[in-house]
């Protein structure tokens, strides 16, 4: 049996919870849930690390994140294929996660150096003559991490990773169907000699979560998930201080001006169907203005058609598995759905097992859950344009607004696309699914609020304490 961490050391219960492998079911582990009492000790122990007595130096911080990201490095092998055993991505992929997570918590070493807080001049303000303000950040308290299962490792260590970085103790409860990885992350931790308290890494099954997330001795609720559970945990605690990453069904435009078409099918292929499109922005609705659809459509569904679906194992699969079999289902009938509503299926439409085949779609209705829901399956779906401009509305036109992907080198149209389109982020010349760990990272509208990115989440860690300093 696989441990659980509280307050930082290995624990095991009766309540077992076995992973298995979404391709073939085979187990992968087993670990526990932790019981009742054990969440109580996680989080008691979390109280008794907050605070100035228990506060770490910012080079005892730093040193303990670049620990982590050597260490996550030197086992990098074992790492990935862990991911690709319980979640079922590709290995290619698991590898550039991992990579991911390395860059992730030296980042938040840097960071952890950086960050102290700033001065501010008083006397603006005649009356405040002689006046500085000291504006330190400190911890609000625990943070109480809830994580999803498409990215059992980088999603861990975004909320890990800035919470160490400010001295902040973390309980993290990982996804029922990936939390060996997270655990994996809890071993390295263990072995730190971090203050008792500082992290705790345990799964707890969702119907025991609403007591976990009510907690008020954890003011700091980081949740990155489906839309439904973050707007339940907002209404359960609209006091608290909460960070919602939610769900996306973004958008990639190819503009009238895009002369690259190749690159952008290609691009579009890639990362509509990368970790079989379980990622909150992989592409999901494809826009090309009119006049290029009939060179584009070819040269997109042969970039699809070219991806290998197979064992996420195999060094040459591109698309596995989806993380289990009703996931499938679902959106197997959600492509049956668009079909009966009038859609073509170009390529793909297809479901063994746990694998759906790489997706194009078309003359979709706007309504289909296809287009206006998030698919979270290699699903695309190809949609003419009539104009850039009509592109820029399409994109608007979604209950969702993570990231956008914007094909064009026209710097009107750029700025045109940062100024008015409702989304976290837009990447020009690229499709939207792109992070990297300095970005403030997140939605608006139904996919959340508040950011994540190590700087914007230690922001979101921490609160301004002032001091006034009078006479200087
Ligand atoms: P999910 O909402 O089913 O589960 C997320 C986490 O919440 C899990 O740990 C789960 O056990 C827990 N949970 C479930 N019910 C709960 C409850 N009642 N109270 C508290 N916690 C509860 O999501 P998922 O299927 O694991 O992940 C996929 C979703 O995550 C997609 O919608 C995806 O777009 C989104 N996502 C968003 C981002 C982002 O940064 N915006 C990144 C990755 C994934």
């Amino acid at each position: 049996m696989i441990p659980f961490f509280v307050a930082g050391k290995p624990a095991t219960s009766a309540d077992a919870l076995t992973v298995r492998h979404p391709y073939d079911t085979q187990v992968v582990g087993e670990t526990a849930n932790a019981t009742a009492d054990q969440v109580e000790e996680a989080v008691a122990a979390a109280v008794a690390a907050t605070g100035p007595a228990a506060a770490l130096t910012a080079a005892e911080r730093a040193g303990a994140l670049d620990e982590i990201s050597r260490q996550l490095g030197r086992r990098a092998a074992e790492v990935a294929a862990l991911i690709t055993a319980e979640n079922g991505k590709p290995i290619k992929w698991a590898r550039a996660e991992v990579a991911r997570a390395v860059s992730t918590f030296r980042w938040a070493a840097e960071e952890a150096r950086r960050f102290s807080g700033e001065l501010q001049r008083l006397d603006t303000d005649p009356a405040a003559a002689g006046r500085i303000a000291l504006v330190r950040r400190v911890p609000r308290g625990p943070v109480l991490g809830i994580a999803p299962f498409n990215f059992p490792l980088n999603l861990v260590a975004h909320k890990v990773a800035p919470a160490l970085a400010v001295g902040a103790p973390i309980v993290l409860k990982p996804a029922p169907a990936t939390p060996l990885t997270a655990l994996l992350l809890g071993e390295i931790m263990a072995g730190l000699d971090l203050p008792y308290g500082m992290f705790s890494i345990l799964p707890v099954p969702n119907e025991r979560m609403a007591a976990l997330v009510a907690d008020p001795r954890l003011p700091v609720v980081s949740f990155t998930g489906s839309g439904p559970v973050g707007a339940l945990i907002q209404d359960a605690v609209p006091r608290k201080h909460v960070t919602l990453e939610l769900g996306g069904n973004a958008a990639a435009l190819v503009c009238r001006d895009w002369d690259d078409l190749g690159f952008a099918a290609q691009r579009i292929a890639t990362f509509g169907n990368y970790q079989a499109g379980q990622s909150c922005i992989a592409v999901q609705r494809v826009l090309v203005h009119r006049d290029h659809l009939e060179a584009f459509t070819p040269l997109l569904l042969e970039a699809v058609s070219a991806l290998r679906t197979g064992d996420p194992r195999d060094e040459a699969t591109d698309v596995g598995p989806v993380v289990n079999e009703a996931a499938a289902e679902r959106i197997e009938q959600w492509i049956a759905e668009a079909v009966t509503a009038g859609a073509r299926v170009l390529t793909g439409g297809t479901r063994e097992g746990t694998t759906i085949a790489p997706t194009v779609l078309t003359d979709v209705p706007a309504d289909a859950k296809v287009t206006a829901d998030e698919v979270f399956g290699p699903v695309l779906v190809l949609t003419p344009v009539d104009s850039d401009d009509a592109g820029f509305d399409a994109i608007n036109d979604s209950a969702f607004g993570l990231q956008a992907g914007v094909f064009t080198r026209r710097l009107d149209l750029v700025f045109e696309a940062s100024r008015r389109l409702r989304v976290g982020g837009v990447v020009i010349g690229d499709v939207p699914s792109f992070r990297a760990d300095q970005m403030p990272y997140g939605g608006v509208k139904a996919s959340g609020s508040g950011r994540e990115g190590v700087a914007s989440a230690m922001d979101d860690y921490t609160e301004p304490r002032v001091t006034v300093l009078t006479g200087v």
